[in-house]
């Protein structure tokens, strides 16, 4: 038993004789809903292009023919609408919240379709912000869902970690940037995955290198990339290595992204079949 032990092994990563596996503390999909995988995209903080990714994989998941979801739970800062060009309200029914769904078919749920003003702030506190999150799940209605990907909060705190331990999450992803590549952080997201026991599918280098689009060069504007090293110090799959693409970023800021081409963020998506399917 750890010195300090306080019996609570979920806030506690030491893995002593008395360690219990953690409880389930996921919460019930709504009675009408239907999900098949759900898949968190997670980052050490914010502005490495968590939503980015997020939005990228559900868009090529969906061309694979899959029905795609994605539940921003980013509740303080969610750009997932605004990746899609939404601007409608979400409705209610009598068996739940309903989803608002894409042009191409991808369902969505964030505070942003609820919220009157889209610029309001949400200055709530952590529990209120879970129990968004815990509600998303519980209460909207997802539909046959094949895959659903989560826009996690950003970090490793209080919220991200009641949200990862009231979704069912069958794996995740975790994005970074190579300025924010610190093995520290990459740590403290696969130690948080590991204590949950969710497996993690894999890192995706966001903004990794600029390719040249005169002469295709691949330029390391921020140094060598550190990806390789860290994955295999925790032992974890690399996913994809994106470039900084001034197509895709405005694509996103213009609620275009599902008319995106992004090759590397394609193959990814296919690795990430493969291996969900395995
Ligand atoms: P996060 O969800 O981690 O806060 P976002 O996905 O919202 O980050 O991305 C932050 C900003 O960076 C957005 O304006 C986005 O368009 C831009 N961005 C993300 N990825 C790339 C990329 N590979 N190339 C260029 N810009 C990008």
């Amino acid at each position: 038993m750890a010195e300090e032990c306080t019996h609570d092994c979920s806030s506690c990563g030491a893995s002593c004789s008395s360690r219990t596996e953690p409880q389930d503390m996921t919460e019930k999909l709504n009675e009408y809903s239907s999900v098949k995988k759900v898949i968190g995209v997670v980052s050490g903080k914010g502005g490495v292009g968590k939503s980015t990714v997020t939005s990228l994989m559900a868009v090529m998941f969906n061309r694979m023919g899959y029905h795609t979801a994605i539940l921003d739970a980013d509740i303080t800062g969610p750009s997932i609408p605004k990746a899609f060009g939404i601007k409608e309200k979400a409705l209610g029914s009598d068996k739940g919240i309903l989803p608002i769904t894409t042009h191409s078919g991808i369902d969505i749920m964030s505070v942003n379709l609820l919220l009157e003003n889209e610029t309001d702030p949400v200055i709530w506190r952590g529990p209120v912000l879970a129990g968004t999150v815990k509600q998303f799940w519980t209460d909207v209605l997802w539909q046959d869902v094949d895959y659903m990907f989560v826009d996690m909060p950003p970090g490793t705190g209080d919220v991200p970690l009641t949200i990862f331990q009231s979704l069912p999450l069958d794996g995740i992803i975790i994005v970074t940037s190579p300025q924010e590549l610190v093995s520290m952080i990459v740590g403290k997201a696969v130690k948080m995955a590991q204590m949950m026991n969710i497996p993690i599918l894999g890192i995706v280098e966001n903004m990794s290198y600029f390719k040249c689009p005169d002469c295709g060069k691949e330029h390391y504007l921020f140094g060598k990339s550190k990806l390789e090293d860290i994955a295999k110090e925790y032992g974890i799959n690399i996913l994809a290595r994106l470039p900084i693409d001034p197509e895709s970023a405005r694509a996103c800021d213009t609620g275009k992204i599902e008319s995106v081409i992004n090759k590397p963020a394609e193959e990814a998506a296919s690795t990430l079949e493969t291996q969900l399917k395995s």
